[in-house]
């Protein structure tokens, strides 16, 4: 037996390094992991500009108490440039993110003023008012964006921003998926008396591409050494990574394991955990290679824990744990010491704090738990029977 954390640092340090970077356009940068920091190479904003649309003045006119006019000498619409400079006594309409004109320091807002022929009337305002100073958001030089930084909508935003229309990203691992078993059949095929339909290899590939993964399919392998181990060596001659789902618990007809004694550089684990216990995880040539357990809800399950790092490591990713946060447990929750326990659940928001329940009988083959709930509960090894309003660890399912 092994502990979760051990086959998690094990699977780790098999990844020495990321996969090679790309150059992809801003428009294809959803998802992906930036490769080096991202410097400014210039201010942003570029220049003093206006916050609001009102008069640019300089603050040596403005009045300390009372009202003061000024003459209104040009007007300035966004992504115009005043020429001059401004002169005592007169002011400049503007609009917002125009650039400020020379000698103004100071915007007063279109509502605070009164205007009639030409000049302007303006309350007292402190100086500095309504300008964004240059350089106030980013400054010309420092990094931006992490390398290892997942680029969201605001990361690409903020690249735009800075004039750039590609950006240097990792590749996306390539990862090969294969079901295992002569009673597994594909959906829309007709199902023989005896066969269940693939389910592991759809859940599987998108979560593959949840995580930044590309996928190829292999389909379905049936329990048969030769093929087996025919599609497994195929796969991992152009694969970062290759997944098998099945075949590695002890039944007679489990193959996987014999195979890749044959094929590659493999352990097998019994890992202290419920569910998934069997797992099998090492090199075949340059690939890394998983065998996850059959059962949906442990080969999901036991994707999230090791390969899901493994492929974030490989893309070159910073951020390779899971996030949670403690809730309530709203009702008790039975667990076997010395192993480390899973359980379905459902998060809600109660009475100002967050609560969990289990989504309800929670079998490795029982799909539909993880339809029904929205986060793991994650009970470690060392705690025993959880008792209602007891603290429990959540982890929602946010890329399951
Ligand atoms: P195995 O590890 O091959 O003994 O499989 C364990 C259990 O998972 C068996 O009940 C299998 O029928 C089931 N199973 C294996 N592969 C799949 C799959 N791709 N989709 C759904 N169930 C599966
Ligand atoms: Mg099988």
């Amino acid at each position: 037996m092994i502990s979760v954390r051990d086959a998690q640092i094990h699977v780790l340090s098999r990844v020495a390094a990321p996969v090679a970077p790309e150059v992809v356009s801003l428009t294809q940068g959803l998802g992906r992991v930036l490769a080096q920091d991202l410097r400014a190479p210039f201010d942003v904003p570029p220049a003093d500009n206006s916050a609001v649309d009102g008069y640019a003045v300089t603050s040596a006119d403005i009045p300390v108490d009372g009202a003061r006019e000024l003459e209104v000498v040009a007007d300035l619409p966004a992504g115009a440039v005043y020429e001059a400079a401004l002169r005592p006594g007169e002011a400049i309409r503007i609009m917002t993110g125009a650039p400020m004109p020379a000698g103004a320091d100071t915007v007063i807002p279109l509502e605070r003023v009164t205007r009639a022929d030409g000049r302007v009337r303006i309350p007292p305002l402190a100086k500095g008012s309504n300008v964004r100073l240059r350089g106030e958001d980013v400054s010309s030089g420092t990094v931006v964006i992490e390398a290892g930084a997942v680029l969201r909508p605001q990361e690409l935003g903020l690249i735009a921003s800075l004039g750039l229309p590609e950006i240097l990203v990792r590749r996306r691992p390539r990862v090969a998926i294969l079901s295992t078993g002569d009673e597994i059949a594909e959906p829309g095929q007709p199902r023989r008396p005896g066969q269940i339909y693939d389910s592991n290899r759809f859940m599987l590939r998108s979560a593959v591409e949840l995580c930044g993964g590309e996928v190829t399919d292999l389909g379905i392998a049936p329990d048969d050494r030769d093929p087996l181990r025919a599609q497994i060596l195929e796969a991992s001659r152009s694969a970062d990574v290759v997944i098998t789902s099945g075949g590695v618990s002890v039944g007679d007809y489990d193959l996987v394991k014999e195979v890749l004694g044959e094929l590659g550089t493999i352990d097998f684990w019994q890992v202290a955990m419920q569910p998934g216990r069997p797992l099998a995880a090492g090199r075949v040539g340059d690939a890394h290679f998983f065998g996850l357990p059959g059962n949906p809800v442990a080969s999901m399950l036991t994707f999230a824990l090791f390969v899901r790092p493994v492929l974030w490591k490989l893309a070159g990713r910073r951020q390779l744990s899971a996030r949670g946060f403690h809730a309530r447990a709203s009702e008790a929750m039975p667990k076997r010491r010395d192993r480390r326990e899973f359980k379905r659940g459902v998060l809600s928001y109660q009475d100002g704090s967050w609560e969990v329940r289990t989504t309800g009988p929670q079998g490795s083959g029982i799909v539909s738990s993880m339809v029904a709930g929205n986060c793991l509960i994650v009970i470690e090894e060392d705690r025993g029977d959880v008792e209602p309003g007891d603290t429990v660890w959540v982890e929602p399912f946010a890329d399951l």
